[in-house]
């Protein structure tokens, strides 16, 4: 171990903070490292192995595809990019979906139709993109400009103009900025994930889609954490009653694999043509084989489960010692710790849990077919690990 941390610090960008933990194998939600120690994965690679490690439908579904074809260029029909797409409009009423490589990516193809938009109907001078202060919207320098948080952008200036920030849960704030700057598209997460799994209220989000609708300017969910069965129900945006007009998700959609998508609605379908976007890699056979065994085992029954399991956690937490509050939704769990938040994560991997912070919380985003008994024995270590 203690020579490959040697490798890796030699030969690897220095932009991880590993934790000295080699992870070699594993099944669901189970996974050991060289030693042959177990974990349980209450991270899932940051949501994205749904089904967990080495998932089996979701493995015979991307080897079957390998064995056919691994990848076209975009300028000729695949199968699978093509049957994912439809599943996502069916699945959520939008109208077309542009395929990327990650969430930053979808983020990307979501501003470009924001400001096309905005460009074709009132003028290329409609180019701002309000987010929202404590986002996170990725690394790319314009995802980074979106993202509301200074401290991700001090050494990286100039970022991609035309971006401001509201803070959340403020529609007066919201109104202001909307009245001083020429305005294309809103772009959120209906729960803040790495700004400390912060859930948004109701009422604010029905109030900034009515502040859309009446400007006409687009209103864009970022779901690549929450989307996907995370919160319980199929993308967040189901949960609050709106109909946003572009939906980004990557994360946990392509089980393991790097996809990202922008789901388009009836606003915003028609307004990229071609030439306007496009990517190499997106749309992949295998990814998208991948994700459409994913989506395609996310029914009724299954999120109802994730809710299940999202109320035994938030029970079983809430009134622990040691805890001060947890938040989130689904299975998408911030818990505020009474120890620092990285004592707590160092006791629970001693004794073979893996869990995430953000913020200053520990942050739980299982897999979502975890079994009931490997959870309730994580949530246990985890209480402990809290007093
Ligand atoms: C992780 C994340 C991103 C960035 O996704 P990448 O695949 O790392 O580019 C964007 N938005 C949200 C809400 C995220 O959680």
């Amino acid at each position: 171990m203690s020579e490959l941390i040697a490798r890796d610090k030699a030969y690897v960008a220095n932009t991880y903070n590993r934790f000295p933990v080699e992870i070699v194998s594993g099944k669901g939600s189970e996974v050991f490292d060289a030693a042959g120690k177990r974990y349980i994965d209450m991270g899932s690679g940051i949501g994205v192995t749904s089904f967990g490690i080495s998932d089996d439908a979701w493995k015979q579904a991307v080897t079957a595809q390998l064995d056919r074809v691994q990848h076209m260029s975009n300028l000729y029909y695949t199968e699978p990019c093509v049957r994912l797409a439809e599943l996502l409009c069916e699945r959520t009423g939008m109208k077309k979906v542009f395929f990327g490589n990650s969430g930053a990516e979808a983020n990307e193809c979501a501003i470009k139709v924001a400001r096309k938009y905005a460009a074709e109907k009132k003028g290329p001078e409609y180019s701002t993109i309000i987010t929202l202060v404590n986002s996170f919207h990725g690394r790319t320098l314009t995802t980074l400009a979106a993202t509301g948080q200074e401290h991700y952008h001090e050494l990286f200036q100039p970022l991609t103009p035309g971006f401001v920030h509201a803070p959340a849960e403020d529609i007066e704030a919201l109104e202001a900025l909307v009245r001083e700057h020429r305005v294309a598209g809103i772009l959120l997460e209906c729960v803040q994930g790495e700004g400390g799994v912060i859930a948004l209220s109701k009422e604010y989000l029905q109030a900034v889609e009515a502040i859309a609708k009446r400007e006409d300017i687009l209103l864009m969910i970022d779901e690549v954490q929450t989307g996907n069965g995370r919160t319980g129900e199929l993308y967040a945006y189901m949960n609050y009653g709106i109909s946003p007009d572009v939906v980004t998700t990557a994360k946990g959609i392509g089980g393991g694999l790097p996809l990202g998508a922008a789901l388009l609605g009836e606003k915003a379908e028609a307004v990229l043509g071609f030439g306007d976007h496009g990517s190499t890699f997106g749309g992949n056979p295998v990814a998208c084989a991948g994700a459409v065994s994913i989506l395609s085992r996310m029914d009724d029954a299954f999120l109802a489960d994730v809710r299940e399991k999202s109320r035994f956690v938030f029970d079983s937490l809430k009134n622990a010692e040691g805890v001060e509050s947890v938040s989130g939704l689904g299975l998408m769990v911030g818990i505020k710790t009474k120890k620092p938040a990285a004592e707590v994560l160092k006791t629970c991997m001693e004794n073979g849990v893996l869990c995430l912070t953000a913020k200053d919380k520990v942050r739980l985003l299982p897999a979502l077919n975890i079994p009931m008994e490997i959870l309730a024995e994580a949530v246990e270590i985890i209480k402990r690990a809290c007093v």
